[in-house]
Parts: structure tokens; sequence; C-alpha cells
């Protein structure tokens, strides 16, 4: 279970990483955010993030599942590899959709 602080890995802008190693991590983890909280939101979302762990040097095929809990993180989980984690700190960066008008309704 990886339990990630997303502010720890963005740069003083925090609207992208903080060091070039981190680019692919932060892209992944941005776009579960992005997910996680459109969906809370009612807003349309992009098709779910695909799992990126690579288990025996195969890319997993999974889907992830990824939620706001209850907590205020996000967690996501692939149900084909069994990879979970644990976001914190994403409130408030760009890539949080909480704030953001539900146009579909209007
Ligand atoms: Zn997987």
């Amino acid at each position: 279970m990886w339990v990630i602080d997303i502010r720890h890995w963005l740069n003083e802008e925090q609207d992208g990483p903080a060091v070039p190693r981190l680019k692919n991590k932060v892209a992944k983890i941005t776009e579960i955010i992005s997910y996680a909280t459109s969906e809370l939101n009612g807003l349309k979302t992009a098709s779910a993030p695909k799992c990126w762990r690579k288990p025996k040097r195969k890319p997993c095929k999974g889907i992830l599942d990824a939620w706001v809990s209850d907590m205020d993180e996000i967690c996501w989980e692939c149900p084909v590899c069994g990879d979970e984690g644990v976001v914190r700190g994403w409130n408030g960066l760009i890539w949080d959709m909480l704030d953001v008008e539900n146009d579909i309704t209007h």
C-alpha cells in the first residue's frame, strides 16, 4: 500500500513535478486525482486510469478503481494485480475537480 502526499512531489507552483524523474509518477497520480474528484462532483469523466504496475515485467492490464474516502483521501485499487494506494494533499490543486462547476445540469 502506497501512501503519498502529492505535494512532496510537486514544484513550487504545484502544477508539475518537482524533478524530472517524478514526471511519470506525478502524471499518474494526478490522473487518479482528476478522475476520483470528477466522479464525486458528478462531472463527466474520462475513462478510468489504467494500472501502471508491471508485475513480472509484464504491464498490468487492470483498470483502476479510484474514489475519495470519508477521510478526504483519494484511494485507488487495481482489481487485477491488487496494487493499492492512498493520496493526500490533493485538495485545491489544479487537478482537484471538486470546485469545478457542473455544466452538464445547466
Ligand atoms: Zn494492476
